[in-house]
C-alpha cells in the first residue's frame, strides 16, 4: 500500500460504517454487541433501523428465485437469522420492531451513534419498491418516517434503502424530506442522483465495498477470507474514502469476530472509521458530480440492486 497522508476533511482514508438492521432479533441481540464493539474500539458508525413489522419469513419465497438458493447454502441463513425469525409473517405474526425494541434504538443514539431509516417493512419494500407507484412509495416511506419520529422524537436525517432497492419516486420523497444524504445503492463514490427522469436533490453516498455475505463461499473464502478481501479492496482509492455495509444479523452475531478483526486492521493502518454523517461532512459537495442510478447486478447477491453509473449531465 502506498504511504500517504492525504486527508479528506480531517479524516484519514476514511471508512464509513453503515449498519443495516433488518429484524427484531438483530435489533435486540446484534445491535448491542456492535455498539459494545464500536465503543470499545472508539470508532463511529451509522445504524439504519427497520421500524415496522418483521416479516422476514415472507422472504423465504425468494428461495424460489434464481440465485438465492446458492446464497442460502453458502451463508447459512437459518443459522444467522434463527428459525423463529424465518417464521415471522408466515406462521407467526410479524412483531413491530419499533414498538418492541424502540428502547434499544434510542440507546444506540444515546451512545453517540448516528441513526437513520432503513425501512418500515423490509420484505415489503425490498420486494415491492422497484415496480411500485408513486402513491405506494409515498405511503411506505411515510410509514417509515412516522415510525422513526415515534421512536426518536425527531425526524430522520438519512435513509439507506432496504436491499438496496429504490425507485425514482424515492428521490422525490428524500428531497422533500430535506434529508442530509441517503445511502441507497452501490457504487464507487458519492454523487447527486438521477433516476429515470427524476433529478434528486439529496446526495447519495453509496456502499463502495462488498459485504461479508457476498464474499463468503465464493472462490473458497471463509469469513476470515472475506474480512481479508474487504481490507484489500478498501486500500484501493483509500484517500477518497469507502463505505462498508454490515448487518446486525450477521456481523453483530456469528461474524462478529471477523468484523472486529477487520476494524482492528483499519485502525492499525491509521484510518478513520466513522459514521456516514462524518464522512458526508468531510466532502466538498459543490465538487460532486451527477450520476445515474440504474438497477444492476452485484456479484454475490441475487436480483437487481440500485447501482450508480456514469455522470450524465
Ligand atoms: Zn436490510
Amino acid at each position: 500500500m502506498a504511504a500517504t497522508s492525504a486527508r479528506v476533511g480531517g479524516l484519514n482514508r476514511p471508512v464509513a460504517l453503515k449498519v443495516d438492521v433488518d429484524t427484531l432479533r438483530g435489533t435486540r441481540e446484534g445491535v448491542p454487541r456492535l455498539v459494545e464493539l464500536l465503543c470499545r474500539l472508539g470508532v463511529g458508525g451509522t445504524f439504519y433501523f427497520s421500524l415496522g413489522p418483521d416479516h422476514t419469513g415472507r422472504a423465504l419465497k425468494r428461495v424460489f428465485r434464481r440465485g438465492f438458493l446458492g446464497k442460502v447454502r453458502r451463508t447459512n441463513v437459518a443459522g444467522h437469522y434463527g428459525f423463529r425469525t424465518l417464521m415471522y409473517g408466515v406462521l407467526l405474526p410479524g412483531p413491530n420492531i419499533g414498538r418492541r425494541a424502540g428502547d434499544v434504538m434510542r440507546s444506540v443514539r444515546a451512545a453517540g451513534f448516528e441513526v437513520g431509516i432503513h425501512c418500515y417493512d423490509h420484505v415489503r419494500w425490498q420486494d415491492g419498491v422497484a415496480q411500485a407507484s408513486a402513491a405506494w412509495t409515498r405511503r411506505e416511506y411515510q410509514r417509515a418516517t412516522d415510525a422513526f419520529a415515534q421512536v426518536f422524537g425527531e425526524p430522520a436525517r438519512s435513509h439507506a434503502a432496504a436491499g438496496w432497492q429504490i425507485n425514482p419516486h424515492t428521490l422525490v420523497l428524500q428531497t422533500e424530506a430535506g434529508l442530509r444524504y441517503a445511502s441507497d445503492g452501490r457504487g464507487p463514490r458519492p454523487f447527486w442522483p438521477v433516476m429515470s427522469d427524476v433529478i434528486g436533490g439529496c446526495l447519495q453516498i453509496p456502499t463502495t465495498l462488498p459485504t461479508f455475505d457476498e464474499l463468503i463461499g465464493v472462490e473458497g473464502r471463509d469469513a476470515d477470507g472475506a474480512a481479508d478481501e474487504v481490507l484489500r479492496l478498501s486500500r484501493i482509492d483509500a484517500d477518497a474514502g469507502h463505505v462498508f455495509t454490515l448487518h446486525a444479523e450477521l456481523e453483530g452475531q456469528q461474524l462478529l469476530p471477523q468484523f472486529e478483526k477487520l476494524l482492528r486492521a483499519w485502525l492499525a493502518e491509521g484510518r478513520s472509521v466513522v459514521a456516514l454523517r462524518d464522512y458526508a461532512g468531510s466532502l466538498d459537495q459543490a465538487s460532486i458530480g451527477r450520476g445515474r442510478i440504474v438497477m444492476g447486478e452485484v456479484p454475490g447477491r441475487s436480483g437487481l440492486l440500485a447501482v450508480s453509473g456514469q455522470a450524465t449531465l
